[in-house]
């Protein structure tokens, strides 16, 4: 017996629409139709919620991972760890498990990473996705697609964030033949960490998505076999850019000689650096420095609010500056040596846009990523009302000093 209907949403991070050009072959014959999409200013953490909420992250309150915030901080207890040298933390498998036992201290359920934020500064950063993303009830402010099926008790399945690709796809297909489900939300890794470390033109590239190719095809016919309509949608958050460079920016403010977290504090990610100010000189110490630096620039408050990245309380940093693209900061918060790939650069950028195939017409009207929530909707046969509008923040919501970055 066959079940009425099944949605496959399967993302394949960094799958961005010039990988996906280079890649022509990759379910070719099943596509239906294939475009890209725009993206939003910053990394998964901003994508990811805006994806399945259909919200930005002005919206959700979800954008970088790290931010500003000494009172509130949950890492206040790293403390001690500080006087322990940098070099063993920075060592790729002494940094994961570090990462897992400060995640299960700190008590947090959603994605979380310490990359390479020295113990140091880290008393003074709060971590945004504190909560699984992927469960209901999992964003700051707003709906997800997962709050509306748990409200509508829609049988679905989400990937396992602690799992690899290939048990995902397993327990994926053992959900489809089992026709426990309606819909599944299942998200890949491999591409991402593949083109991180060698580009994204590697040969290495098309042999995975070959991988994919067959995997994929597995899934759908297992669809096809247990249900009578079978939607899917292959699509991703962000491309990636070939790093051409890397340059230390925080040498630059380090030469400005303001004393940390009395002046002035800041977060390095791989692509962007945020400023929070504590003194109006280091303000002007930093804008001036920044402003016409020859390797990247400082984002206006217009252009913030344009890409959905404008924060009226200066969460995620009251001043930001974005690298030009293929420059990545190195050594920063996220790590110390570049990478090959990176992404997280000017969303305008062919290698930063996003891509969407699927077995159905694409709706003329979806051309960013988080509209892809209004297409999870249309299969769910939902509406849109109660899950585009952001609930109305609390009234006792904290008011704060700081400023949002200028016009
Ligand atoms: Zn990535």
């Amino acid at each position: 017996m066959k079940k009425k209907k099944i949605s496959l949403f399967l993302f394949i991070d960094a799958f961005g629409w010039e990988v996906r050009q280079r890649n022509p072959e990759f379910l070719k014959d099943l596509i239906a139709e294939s475009k890209p999409l725009e993206t939003i200013l910053g990394y998964s953490s901003a994508c990811d919620p805006s994806i399945i909420s259909g919200l930005t992250p002005a919206q959700h309150k979800l954008w970088s991972s790290y931010y500003y915030d000494p009172d509130k901080s949950p890492f206040k207890w790293t403390k001690p760890l500080s006087i322990l040298p940098d070099f063993i933390f920075l060592r790729g498998r002494v940094r994961g498990h570090l990462s897992k036992w400060v995640k299960k201290k700190c008590g947090f359920t959603g994605y979380f990473q310490l990359y390479a934020v020295p113990f140091k500064e880290l008393p003074l950063f709060n971590y945004a996705e504190q909560k699984r993303i992927w469960e209901a009830d999992g964003l700051p402010e707003g709906e997800t697609i997962f709050d509306r099926m748990m409200a509508e008790n829609i049988p679905y399945y989400v990937h396992d964030s602690d799992i690899g690709d290939e048990e995902r796809l397993a327990n994926l297909l053992a959900h489809i033949e089992q026709q426990t489900i309606d819909f599944a939300y299942c998200s890949f890794g491999k591409l991402d960490a593949l083109m991180h470390a060698k580009g994204n033109a590697h040969p290495d590239i098309g042999k995975l998505m070959q991988w994919y190719d067959r995997k994929f095809r597995e899934l759908i016919a297992a669809a096809e076999e247990n249900y009578e309509e079978v939607s899917w949608y292959v699509f991703t958050d962000h491309g990636m850019h070939n790093v051409t460079g890397s340059y230390d920016l925080t040498a630059d403010i380090q030469s400005l000689e303001l004393k940390w977290n009395v002046d002035y504090a800041a977060f390095y990610d791989s692509t962007m650096a945020r400023f929070w100010f504590k003194t109006e000189a280091a303000r002007r110490k930093i804008f001036q420095c920044l402003e016409n630096h020859s390797k990247g620039r400082i984002l206006s408050g217009a252009e913030l609010k344009k890409a959905g990245v404008f924060f009226e309380d200066g969460q995620y940093g009251e001043l930001i500056f974005l690298m030009n693209s293929g420059i990545q900061i190195a050594p920063s918060f996220m790590g110390e040596k570049p990478c090959a790939g990176m992404h997280g650069y000017d969303p305008a950028d062919p290698d930063s846009f996003a891509s969407l195939s699927s077995n159905k017409p694409i709706p003329e009207s979806v051309t960013k990523i988080q509209q892809i929530h209004s297409i999870m909707l249309n299969e769910l046969n939902l509406e849109g009302d109660a899950s585009s509008s952001p609930r109305t923040p609390p009234a006792s919501a904290a008011t704060t000093k700081r400023r949002p970055p200028t016009e």
